[in-house]
């Protein structure tokens, strides 16, 4: 079957470095998508201190995948509180054990995602996107040595400190998260291209962000 044009509930899948997060931002507003952020939801019920964020804080710290259930759970709170206009998920089903989370809501209760959105990018492509981000640590501005380069090498546009790597852009954090993806979310998107593949849209996502955004308006029957 496929989906309605333009979908009404997406899924975004992306390798880190694939940008697909700030696709979904970009199609949140504006094409009135609802973000369900998974990473976002955890970390608030972190702050929070709710019980859900209590049980998922140490795999966060652990750098580990948090339980099914757990993410299945705030997932489930956050579209009690979206209501059932335009829903984009983002790090939702990120395991094959969410899949079936889903497929059980959808003999439940007949929810459905419309379109599984794979935003493709190699292994290598992603590590240096991922390697080439900097940071100001002193007023916090962002660079990107390749798409978003500073005038002087490496140093501040603003005020000349020299640029720093985020902590979680060193190189042995950032394989470790594209294994985690092969491990885990590859599958996901293998499952949905061979399984449902009416409602699978790829979009290449090795291009500048402007044309991953076009193709991904064209996959999704939405107006530029
Ligand atoms: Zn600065």
């Amino acid at each position: 079957m496929s989906p309605p044009v333009p979908p009404q509930r997406v899924a975004i899948f992306g390798r880190p470095g694939s940008g697909k997060s700030s696709l979904a931002e970009r199609l949140g507003l504006d094409h009135g998508y609802a973000l369900v952020r998974t990473g976002a939801l955890l970390r608030e019920a972190v702050r929070r201190r709710a019980p859900l964020g209590v049980r998922g804080e140490g795999y966060l710290k652990a750098g580990a995948l948090v339980p099914d259930d757990v993410v299945a759970a705030l997932v489930a709170q956050a579209l009690a509180a979206v209501g059932d206009g335009r829903l984009l998920f983002d790090g939702f089903p990120r395991t094959l054990g969410q899949v079936e989370i889903l497929v059980a809501w959808g003999r439940e209760r007949g929810y459905r995602v419309d379109c599984f959105l794979d935003v493709a990018i190699g292994r290598e492509a992603a590590i240096a996107r991922m390697g080439g981000r900097r940071v100001c640590p002193t007023c916090g501005a962002t660079y990107h040595m390749v798409s978003h380069p500073p005038r002087h090498d490496e140093t501040c546009d603003l005020d000349g400190t020299r640029l720093e790597r985020r902590k979680d852009d060193a190189p042995e954090i950032i394989e470790a998260r594209q294994r985690v993806f092969e491990e885990s979310t590859q599958p996901v998107v293998d499952h949905y291209r061979t399984h449902a593949p009416g409602r699978y849209r790829r979009v290449d996502g090795e291009q500048p962000f402007e044309a991953v955004y076009a193709e991904t308006l064209r996959a999704l029957g939405l107006d530029a």
